[in-house]
């Protein structure tokens, strides 16, 4: 305690601050981590628990913890993907992809789910491979959290906003706005906060700029009109002029189009799609066919529902409400029988199929769920142990990195292997 005293008067005339009763008082730690979120206490945990003799401090701006935690996958909290192979798994990283490859050969979805199998939180795989807690609650993972803390006496401050970080003879002392805390390393697990980005900055850390991932595209058009919750369930999207492509389900919404197919595109392209201001075209291909593969199985139709209203004849597993707005885009009316369209409304048809152009104007976000592209570049951390490259002593995990994901739990497996990457790096 006496040696701590000596440091925080040392600190006090070294940094030639006024003498502030509060700086007298500093705290010190062995570990502060800045951002009581998912990484922060998967972090803290992680860290307790492989030596439990550090000092840990979790120092949360908010008045409460975990709170995206809580609000999480609809408040089930998607926690990881039941993607197994590391491979695999980055592909889900529009940003990260390359970085995430070694960490996830230390700890990925199968120790996810041990690790809190161990804790007593069983988890469930859902059909789509999403992975939540059975008790279907995303209480149930702040609940373990804290219980875990509260073994390892981690101790936690609320309403602690960090607004000042500097680096003194290899300590690092940190200005809250309620009072001044020193430690030897230091955690950064703050998520997509801006403030803490430009301190970071000021400590020679480049940021790239944040912008908006995962979200929806808003399309006023006739054909996808009054028709929201109406499913395609296997399409490909791309936007035209550019690499970017996606496939799998598509929902068309009140505002315009959502579902994996159109989230992908809004993660992957999340800069791209930015620097043109969210206007830009898109063509779905509602079946996934070839146009001329397509041309020819309508050409059977003809023959074969010779009698029968297009408009009444739903193809390719394509939703009745849905194909009828199609056909009504091919000028077909909704009397037309197969036998009486003509070449240009079998051709017109298959275009509206396979090429459909949707001009977007504009984006919403998915269920809330919105997750920022950009962070601490990545060229500065070793990945090894998510250690700054230009700082000693000074580690981040989570969403202030950037790396993000599309939607289904990837984002939360950052957190947790980045944290647990950090842990072990530590405690050694
Ligand atoms: C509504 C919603 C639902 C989501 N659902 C899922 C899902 O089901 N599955 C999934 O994988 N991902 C989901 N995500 C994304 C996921 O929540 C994030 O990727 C994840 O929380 C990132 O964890 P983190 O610890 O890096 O940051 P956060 O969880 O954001 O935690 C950062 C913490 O740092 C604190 N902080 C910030 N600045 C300071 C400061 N200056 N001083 C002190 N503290 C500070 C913040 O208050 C916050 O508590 C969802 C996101 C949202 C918004």
């Amino acid at each position: 305690m006496f040696q701590h005293f000596i440091v925080m008067m040392v600190y006090v005339l070294h940094l030639n601050l006024d003498l502030d009763f509060e700086l007298i008082f500093m705290k010190y730690y062995d570990i502060i981590i800045i951002g009581g979120g998912a990484a922060g206490f998967f972090a803290a945990i992680n860290i307790a628990e492989q030596n439990p003799k550090l000092k840990l401090l979790i120092l949360e701006r908010g008045k409460d913890v975990l709170t995206k935690v809580k609000v999480s996958g609809g408040g089930r909290c998607n926690v990881t993907h039941a993607e197994f192979s590391p491979q695999e798994l980055v592909r889900n990283y529009p940003r990260g992809e390359k970085e995430l490859i070694g960490p996830f050969h230390q700890f990925m979805t199968g120790d996810t789910i041990e690790w809190f199998k161990n804790r007593g939180v069983e988890l469930k795989i859902e059909e789509d491979g999403r992975i939540f807690p059975v008790s279907n609650s995303s209480q149930t993972i702040i609940d373990c959290f804290f219980n875990e803390a509260k073994k390892y006496e981690v101790e936690i401050l609320n309403n602690h906003s960090v607004k000042e970080i500097q680096k003194k003879d290899n300590q690092w002392l940190l200005n809250t706005s309620t009072g001044v805390f020193c430690s030897e390393k230091l955690v950064i697990t703050t998520g997509s906060n801006t403030k803490i980005w430009k301190l970071l900055e000021k400590l020679g850390h480049t940021i790239s700029k944040p912008v908006p991932s995962l979200f929806t595209f808003n399309i006023e058009d006739k054909r996808i009109k009054d028709i929201p919750g109406v499913v395609a369930q296997n399409v490909e999207v791309n936007v035209v002029d550019t690499n970017l492509w996606s496939e799998g389900p598509l929902l068309i919404t009140h505002w315009g189009m959502s579902a994996p197919a159109i989230l992908k595109l809004s993660a992957f392209g999340a800069l791209e799609l930015e620097k043109r201001d969210y206007k830009f075209k898109i063509e779905v291909n509602f079946i996934r066919k070839p146009f001329e593969d397509c041309l020819t199985i309508l050409k059977d139709f003809k023959i074969g529902l010779a009698k029968k209203a297009v408009f009444n004849t739903a193809q390719f597993n394509l939703p009745k409400r849905l194909w009828q707005k199609l056909t009504l885009a091919s000028q077909i009316t909704s009397e037309t029988r197969w036998a009486d369209i003509n070449k240009k409304q079998l051709e017109a048809l298959a275009n509206q199929l396979t090429k459909a152009i949707f001009n977007v104007d504009g984006k919403s976000t998915f269920k809330e769920e919105f997750v920022t592209a950009g962070g601490v570049n990545l060229k500065e951390i070793n990945f090894k142990t998510f250690e700054s490259k230009h700082h000693n002593n000074l580690y981040f995990a989570g969403e202030v990195l950037n790396i993000d994901a599309v939607t289904g739990g990837f984002n939360f497996q950052n957190a947790w292997t980045g944290a647990y990457i950090v842990a072990k790096s530590i405690s050694k």
